[in-house]
């Protein structure tokens, strides 16, 4: 399979930075991408805060011509009606929201989110011309019982049951002792995992789907390791919590092509 995909950093806000500081955060982020000269067709840059800044931050990123891409960190999976406190991928889109999380570790544990749930979640996103960046990943205990690949393989099976093979998605494959641990995965273990992945999405969506789809590592990445995972052939670009919350880091991990002996 030859290798077109653009490496994809993608920053996971979570719940922090409220509307006035998305705007202060995703300027100096900018400026500081722009001082640096760097190239957004060569690694491309997204944030995804909460919903309340939305709005905020499409208005910068239109106004000032920026090139970070725009994400959301969640979505329902119906469309409209009485459904409190959830928003629309259709709300998304009329945002110019380009990305959507689905299934992130914390929805399915605190949210109580399952399979079924993500992929209707991720047939919503496809409904409204979003991409969801599908999260995948084993608990310690998994890890233990299963292995590495096994649940984060039937996790993605089962993301993808209710979308047509030619819709686009992302793959993030999260380990879920890693997400905020400060313990990340190896590069090898990385590789190993989204290399699966991979396989398993030959087998869902074909060869040239397959080898098109960017697959992003994450848990625990910063500047300092960010290299290690991009120097694997499976890994697409780094899926980022804490770290995103860092400018000057976050900024850093972009730039991981400009890092040297790391
Ligand atoms: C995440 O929440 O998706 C994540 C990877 O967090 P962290 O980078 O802080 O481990």
């Amino acid at each position: 399979m030859v290798n077109t995909r653009t490496p994809l950093i993608a920053g996971n806000w979570k719940m922090n930075l409220d509307h006035l500081q998305s705007i202060a955060f995703v300027q100096k982020l900018a400026w500081s991408l722009k001082d640096a000269k760097h190239d957004y067709t060569a690694v491309e840059a997204a944030v995804f805060p909460p919903f309340t800044d939305i709005r905020s931050v499409q208005t910068l990123l239109d106004a000032d011509k920026l090139e970070l891409g725009l994400g959301a960190q969640d979505l329902s999976a119906a469309d409209s009606g009485a459904y409190t406190g959830e928003v629309s991928g259709a709300f998304l889109s009329k945002l110019d929201v380009r990305y959507v999380l689905v299934g992130h570790s914390e929805r399915r544990t605190m949210h109580a989110e399952d399979d079924s749930v993500v992929a209707a979640k991720v047939a919503a996103a496809h409904r409204h011309g979003l991409v969801p960046v599908i999260c995948v990943g084993e608990t310690a205990d998994d890890l233990e019982k299963h292995g590495a690949s096994a649940v984060p393989v039937a996790q993605l099976h089962a993301a993808l049951a209710e979308v047509p093979s030619s819709a686009e998605i992302v793959v993030a494959y999260e380990p879920v002792w890693a997400i905020g641990s400060g313990q990340a995965a190896t590069a090898e273990q990385a590789e190993q995992v989204c290399a699966a992945l991979r396989s398993a999405l030959v087998e869902i969506v074909g060869v040239d789907a397959a080898a098109a789809t960017r697959i992003l590592y994450g848990g625990s990445v910063k500047a300092a390791n960010i290299a290690s995972f991009m120097r694997e052939p499976n890994v697409d670009g780094a899926l980022v919590g804490g770290a995103s919350l860092d400018i000057d880091e976050f900024a850093s991990i972009v730039r991981f092509p400009h890092h040297v002996g790391t």
